[in-house]
């Protein structure tokens, strides 16, 4: 599941090929990967339109366009959005198509169907961002602001970084690795981390994030950027999918258990 180094490389690479492209056509295989207006008002309202900007917030892809309006892309289980040419060979699960001036196309493809485009006609007010904790690589995540909201909170801090309430983007690849440069154990409760914890943890995750777009994210399962290519950083995760293997950090043997429902990974040695 793309999490935010993913949505970060696709955005990047949606700049190269899309900046200055107008839209001249849209076909939608798949009305259900669409929210926020039928498939006959999409077509009329982007028709012929260029984006302005193309903008990010935690794990959802804001493509706004010159009339102030914007598509919100989730990605969520399966999606993909790739900038393909004339030739190339559209994917099997290829579910809305947008075709630009110059003859290129950006595919929508997601096997699964739970990835949406929604229509928003203010980016600022959808609720699900609004709610959205702070972005992890801008100046407003900082050591203070990450012990603010952690609080006294009771709930485990692996899941609590999961919610998106406390940090914007975070999955369970980079929680889990996250936790691990920690030294923290996914288990623990939030509010029983001391300050020094805190401090590492926040460097953590900055750090993890950081390298994971320099490498162009995780492609554990379907991801790929916005050349329909795979990231490289699952090559370098330590804890996330590598149980039964050796920590690079202590020796230990890396466990994988399934915590609050989700696979969770970690090293029983030098986590705590
Ligand atoms: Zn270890």
């Amino acid at each position: 599941m793309p999490e935010l180094p993913e949505v970060e490389t696709v955005r990047r690479d949606l700049i190269r090929s899309l900046a200055g492209k107008r839209i001249e056509q849209v076909k939608i295989l798949n009305a259900g990967s669409l929210k926020g207006a039928t498939p006959k008002g999409f077509i009329r309202e982007i028709s012929g339109r260029s984006f302005a900007r193309f903008g990010r917030r935690g794990k959802y892809l804001i493509l706004h366009l010159e009339t102030g309006q914007a598509l919100v892309v989730h990605l969520k289980m399966t999606g993909v959005l790739q900038y393909q040419q004339k030739g190339d060979s559209l994917p099997k699960t290829a579910r809305i198509i947008f075709y630009f001036s110059g003859g290129g196309r950006l595919v929508f493809s997601d096997q699964r169907k739970f990835g949406s485009i929604e229509l928003v006609r203010d980016a600022d007010r959808i609720p699900s961002l609004q709610k959205m904790g702070p972005e992890p690589l801008e100046k407003e995540f900082t050591v203070v602001a990450l012990k603010a909201r952690l609080g006294n909170r009771k709930r485990p801090i692996k899941p609590l970084l999961l919610d998106q309430t406390i940090v914007a983007g975070l999955g369970n690849i980079y929680a889990s690795e996250a936790l691990h440069r920690a030294g923290i154990l996914p288990q623990r409760r939030a509010g029983s981390l001391t300050a020094p914890e805190i401090k590492k943890l926040h460097r953590a995750i900055v750090q993890v994030l950081k390298e994971a777009i320099a490498a162009r994210g995780s492609s554990v399962d379907t991801y790929r950027d916005g050349q329909g290519k795979k990231g490289w950083f699952q090559v370098k995760h330590r804890v996330y999918d590598k149980q039964g293997t050796k920590c690079k950090r202590c020796g230990g043997t890396i466990v994988k258990e399934i915590f609050r429902g989700r696979g969770t990974y970690w090293c029983p040695k030098c986590q705590r």
